[in-house]
């Protein structure tokens, strides 16, 4: 068994989150100490531990030395392709913690190493897939691939999002039909990263609503691209490891549904008030003044936290990206409190479409002009337009 060092893993997938020096928007930092974070997973096999597969094709006899233990040979007509057993199961097994450790009312603790063990199950089963199609493309960089290298483990693997870009735009498989997989998985390297950083604890609605998410997508993922892969015998194991993770998943869902329910009575006259929490995805989020979600229960501190987070979880745009091509900002100040947590185009729970909405006061705004200093979305009257605050500067300089 070969394993990638598990710092490579860690940069790529750092590398590829953006920025970890800061913790995810508005979230209370550091209550736990994240030193026991990266031993998280250390009972089991690393999640890097991922098999080596004998290469595609024409294969020289000293190639073929490698242990031929639980090792399957696929028949496939671009040549022989081998997926070994272990990585699949290994993956399976983290998926099966994750259940464990959500099950009945999770400590912090239990939350912990829910999002270690279901991004460590991520990992090893998409690389496993990438492995199949071919072992250069779980490299960082594959212009640095090398045989020698992958059979030593000695090489920095790519990362989750990297991951399931290649297994979508090279091997091409249909991931995250939703539409939101990207951004479950996008969050969940960000919890990852901010819990071996600065131990950042996460709400628990929160945790289970995107481990729900992310069982069913990882759950189907190794059904489709890698179960078929497998030996009968090997199969069979499988397939009652898979059962008792589905049997974790619904019981998670039971109760999240349960927990939906009663809110929907709570805040079914409040639909054009609410929209999606960028935490937990639902459309449980009251902003008024002190921006909370009802599902979550995360009580923001800050309104323009919520509109960043809004923005990059919700609406899937990069705050860095507008900056950096000097587009239209994202957020901008409200015409109504001043504050910077103005949105564009947000979505309420009752379907309706604010043409801006602050994330501080909760006011929803028609179309906009533009501020004829500023350039920032502004009540547009006859004559000149301007924001609060360039009317201030204006005001200030008489
Ligand atoms: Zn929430
Ligand atoms: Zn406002
Ligand atoms: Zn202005």
């Amino acid at each position: 068994m070969t394993e990638t060092p598990d710092d490579g893993t860690d940069q790529a997938a750092e590398a590829s989150s953006g920025s970890v020096e800061e913790p995810p928007f508005g979230l209370p930092k550091a209550v736990e100490a994240p030193d026991d974070a990266r031993n998280a997973t250390e009972p089991q096999t690393s999640p890097d531990a991922i098999a080596v597969p004998k290469q595609d094709s024409g294969q020289s006899d000293s190639e073929a030395d490698a242990p031929r233990k639980r090792v399957i040979r696929i028949k496939k007509k671009r040549g022989p392709v081998e997926l070994k057993f272990q990585p699949v199961e290994n993956g399976v097994d983290y998926l099966l913690s994750v259940t464990e450790h959500l099950a009945d009312k999770p400590s912090p603790r239990n939350l912990k190493y829910a999002i270690l063990h279901l991004q460590a199950a991520t990992e090893v089963l998409l690389k496993a897939r990438l492995q199949l199609e071919h072992w250069t493309l779980v490299f960082e960089k594959l212009e640095n691939a090398s045989l020698d290298k992958f059979n030593k483990g000695d090489f920095q693997s790519c990362g989750t999002p990297d991951a399931l870009k290649r297994l979508k735009d090279i091997v091409g498989i249909e991931v995250g039909v939703t539409g939101s997989i990207d951004n479950d998985l996008r969050q969940l390297v960000k919890w990852r990263n901010a819990l071996q950083h600065y131990g950042l604890t996460v709400p628990a609605p929160a945790v289970e609503k995107l481990s729900v998410n992310v069982l069913d997508f990882l759950l189907s993922f190794v059904r489709d691209q890698l179960r078929p892969e497998l030996k009968r015998q090997e199969r069979q194991v499988l397939d009652r490891e898979m059962e008792s993770v589905s049997d974790g998943l619904a019981s998670i869902n039971r109760f999240l549904t349960a927990r939906m329910n009663r809110l929907a009575d709570e805040l079914k006259d409040l639909a054009d008030e609410i929209t999606h929490c960028p935490l937990c995805m639902q459309k449980t989020l009251i902003v008024d003044g002190d921006p909370d979600c009802r599902f979550c229960q995360v009580a923001w501190r800050d309104g323009g936290d919520v509109a960043a987070a809004y923005v990059e979880n919700v609406q899937g745009l990069s705050i860095f990206e507008a900056i950096k091509d000097g587009g239209d900002a994202l957020i901008t100040n409200c015409p109504e409190c001043q504050h910077e947590s103005l949105v564009a185009d947000v979505q309420m729970a009752s379907g309706t479409v604010a043409d801006y909405f602050c994330f501080q006061c909760g006011t929803p705004q028609g179309p906009l002009g533009k501020c004829d200093a500023c350039g920032s979305p502004t009540v547009v009257d006859d004559g000149l337009s301007l924001c609060g605050f360039c009317l201030d500067a204006k005001i200030e300089r008489f």
